[in-house]
């Protein structure tokens, strides 16, 4: 990456007020796992579930928009503090409308990442787009940003870090744990 695009991606990353999130492959691996019942299983990256929380202790909100719907989903949700939640949505940028006038924000205020193509025209559509490495090839000709990391597993944690560092908020949230 040249030094301009990444001069670019971090003054996007600056105007971040939302993060929205797909489920399958981006904060899980794309791989749904079933249970004898029928019931679904996700696998759920825990240094993820922290970016997030760190995220929400900068004072950005976070939100989830998925394709699928899952119980497991909404545990996760519930745990992380994430009350923003559609599930078994097909148009996601109807709802993606509904959210930015429900919180007054505009486009350049939202990220959101994606990996398949049901989450193109969303990606087109808000001021910070990000696919995941492992996603959809044609994602990542139209987004600002292709993470190094996989879906499930970091990817949405290097986000996270790349929006609070771009916004100087990285230091501060973290000097605790580095010591004096
Ligand atoms: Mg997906």
């Amino acid at each position: 990456m040249g030094n301009r695009t990444q001069d670019k991606i971090i003054e996007k990353a600056k105007d971040i007020k939302l993060l929205i999130l797909d489920v399958d492959g981006v904060l899980t691996d794309g791989r749904i796992i079933y249970d004898d019942k029928g019931g679904e299983l996700k696998c759920f990256d825990v240094k993820d579930g922290h970016g997030i929380k760190l995220l929400m202790r900068a004072g950005i909100e976070l939100g989830i928009i998925s394709g699928r719907e899952s119980r497991a989903v909404e545990h996760r949700a519930k745990e992380l503090g994430i009350s923003v939640l559609y599930q078994r949505i097909f148009d996601k940028v109807k709802v993606y409308e509904k959210i930015l006038k429900e919180k007054g924000l505009a486009d350049n205020q939202v990220c959101f990442i994606g990996d398949d193509l049901v989450d193109m025209p969303l990606l087109k559509r808000v001021g910070f787009s990000v696919a995941v490495v492992d996603g959809s090839e044609y994602l990542k000709e139209v987004v600002d940003y292709v993470t190094m990391k996989n879906g499930g597993n970091g990817a949405v944690r290097e986000v996270c870090e790349l929006i609070l560092k771009a916004q100087d908020k990285w230091g501060m949230l973290t000097q605790k744990y580095f010591g004096t």
